[in-house]
């Protein structure tokens, strides 16, 4: 039976990877996939990993319908065996509607890979939308840690590092970004909560008002 999966997760937890993995696993058995994506941190038209591997991939724009994209291609001659949907949290809802009328009357699988929720921890749309449909779920268990070391459960967007919580849904930006631009860190959920990124605990540690804890009693 063929399926939509929603492989989900924070930044940072491999995602792209395991996009590109299951690609490279399909195609080296001689089949063809319909990769999907958008706002990829390689640019337009491209599904990149982190760890520096990228495929060629068919630009999601706005409004646009992928079923009929698909159904298109297909009768045209082109082939696809199955579909990667990368970045799925920026698709719309009825585009995600789209991907399942893919699996169900196209009989292919098809596999979104998207972060759950954004920077103030709501769900993105599209990934709302594929938790309500998906057949199956699978959360990427690729710890991203905290920079306390704990499992990082949550998404940061950074000002100059310092943690913000206003601002528009989609701001294309990357992890570990260099100063006066936004960035994304992960973070678990106490940070989270705190607004404490790596930056402003490092600043914090390094603050003359942070008193060393006091010892009593014998060493
Ligand atoms: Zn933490």
């Amino acid at each position: 039976m063929p399926e939509l999966v929603f492989f989900s997760g924070t930044m940072d937890c491999g995602k792209s990877t395991l996009a590109l993995q299951i690609e490279h696993n399909r195609s080296a058995r001689g089949l063809a996939g319909m990769i999907f994506t958008r706002d990829d941190r390689a640019g337009e038209g491209k599904l990149s990993s982190r760890l520096g591997l990228v495929t060629d991939a068919v630009e999601v724009e706005d409004g646009q319908d992928l079923y009929a994209y698909l159904v298109d291609h297909l009768s045209r001659g082109g082939r696809a065996d199955y579909v990667i949907a990368d970045e799925a949290q920026f698709l719309a809802p009825e585009q995600i509607d789209q991907l399942a009328r893919v699996v169900d009357d196209l009989g292919l699988d098809v596999f979104a890979f998207g972060i759950t929720t954004d920077f103030r921890s709501k769900l993105f749309p599209g990934s709302q939308r594929l938790v309500e449909l998906a057949d199956r779920i699978e959360v990427l268990q690729v710890e991203a840690l905290c920079w306390c070391g704990a499992r990082a459960t949550h998404n940061a967007r950074t000002v100059d590092g310092e943690m913000v919580v206003e601002g528009a849904q989609v701001v294309v930006g990357d992890v570990n970004q260099s100063a006066g631009h936004v960035g994304y860190e992960v973070l678990c959920r106490r940070h989270h909560r705190r607004r404490m990124t790596a930056a402003t605990a490092r600043a914090a540690a390094l603050s003359p008002d942070v008193l060393p804890v006091p010892s009593y009693g014998t060493p």
